[in-house]
């Protein structure tokens, strides 16, 4: 490639649909990889209320510590998913961001000199599934009397110095879509103390009824199920007949409402389903899944894609070991030149997103990441085969794409 070749422009919406499925995805595996080892998750941690957003846990812990004014400001890291500052937002309190370090840690000393006055809770990220050391961050957040808030999102499994992930925050946050295939799910947990806000109230038979059809609808759409697959589709051709027969003579903005906008993929906030449980239908597909091939899968996928992208030009880990404890979410990328590797890559239907939309300005890493770090999901419905093939697609691109 030479300079004179202009990098590829496409908007979101040109970009297929991916090929292999973003997040879990049902099948008959969930109920099947055994339950007998336990493994520990968040929802060991205490105290827990099931809400249908991990956004919507963020926003609950925050009114839970009393930030529900204009002056409160919460401290949350530069490099987050959007998400994060909309449930912040939606509180009314202001987000103030904190730098991370090139190898995705907090960076103390800028927490030190933005912890003042006004300050009332601390959000902490464990990346990708991986745990922050917070022993300095808790000893801060005691000492200046704020709250400390685990994000979760990443990390439902884990076992973090022999405690389950959010033991140490003063409440922990959790987004159940990424390890479970649910329409709908996130949890508030607090070791330390007890939950007021609860318990959230019925979304309503419209919504249950929503969230059974669009599991099964995914996973008809990706030929899960096999056996039953066909039939399933007559179903969801059905679904869709009624449907736009109502969406015709309704208005669309109700149809909208019947989920919460976080379960369509959506990147707002909406306080009225603060009030909401989380759907029975991922409620129970949930607490029947197997938590022995979430976390093995998760891990074996991600070591693949460890061993897949050594020593490829055109990019490097962020990750070149896979702790004990640790059962990831996605398996990070850094690539050279973004211009070209993620749009060519998207093209071609790979399961892969990136944070694009953090601010600039505040930290260069953040800045860099939000272009250069791609997130390839490595959950426990991806197959061998689908594996093989991001892999192999992945480095194509990468390796003609070099500069
Ligand atoms: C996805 C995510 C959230 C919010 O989860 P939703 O269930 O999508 O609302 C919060 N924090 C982080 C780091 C996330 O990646």
């Amino acid at each position: 490639m030479t300079d004179t070749i202009n990098p590829p422009q496409y908007k979101l919406s040109d970009y297929p649909p991916p090929r292999v499925p973003n997040t879990p995805i049902l099948s008959f595996g969930y109920f099947l990889g055994g339950r007998a080892r336990q493994v520990s998750s968040v929802l060991d941690v205490g105290d827990s209320v099931l809400l249908t957003s991990g956004r919507d846990a963020i926003a609950t812990a925050l009114k839970e510590i009393g930030v529900e004014s204009k002056s409160a400001k919460v401290l949350l890291p530069a490099y987050n998913c959007k998400v994060m500052v909309e449930a912040v937002l939606g509180v009314q309190a202001e987000p103030v961001l904190y730098r991370i370090h090139p190898d995705l840690t907090v960076d103390l000393d800028d927490i030190r000199a933005k912890i003042r006055n006004g300050v009332e809770a601390l959000i902490v990220v464990h990346y990708f599934g991986f745990p922050q050391q917070l022993s300095d961050l808790r000893k801060l957040c005691d000492e200046t009397g704020v709250s400390l808030i685990e994000d979760c999102a990443h990390a439902f499994y884990g076992d973090f110095d022999g405690s389950p992930p959010g033991a140490v925050g003063d409440y922990a946050i959790a987004s159940l879509m990424k390890f479970f295939p649910i329409y709908d799910g996130g949890c508030l947990v607090s070791r330390h103390h007890p939950l007021r806000n609860k318990p959230p109230g019925s979304g309503g038979l419209r919504f249950e009824i929503k969230a059974i059809i669009n599991i099964l609808e995914r996973s008809v759409e990706y030929a899960r199920l096999r056996p039953i697959n066909w039939l399933l589709m007559p179903l969801i051709k059905l679904k869709d007949l009624v449907w736009r027969r109502t969406k015709m003579s309704n208005k669309p903005l109700e149809m909208d409402a019947v989920g919460p906008g976080a379960a369509d993929g959506g990147y707002g906030f909406d306080p009225s389903w603060l009030k909401v449980r989380i759907s029975r239908i991922s409620e129970l597909i949930f607490k029947r899944s197997s938590a022995l091939r979430c976390t093995n899968k998760r891990r074996e996928n991600f070591r693949y894609f460890m061993d897949a992208f050594d020593n490829i030009s055109g990019c490097r880990p962020i990750f070149t070991k896979l702790p004990d404890g640790v059962y990831p979410y996605v398996y990070p990328l850094y690539i050279d030149n973004p211009e070209f590797v993620f749009p060519l890559i998207k093209m071609q239907g790979v399961p892969m997103f990136r944070w694009e939309d953090v601010e600039n300005g505040v930290c260069d890493n953040a800045s860099l990441y939000s272009q250069h770090l791609l997130q390839f999901p490595c959950h426990e419905e991806i197959r061998e085969d689908e594996r093989d093939w991001i892999c192999d697609t992945v480095t194509g691109v990468l390796t003609s794409n070099l500069r």
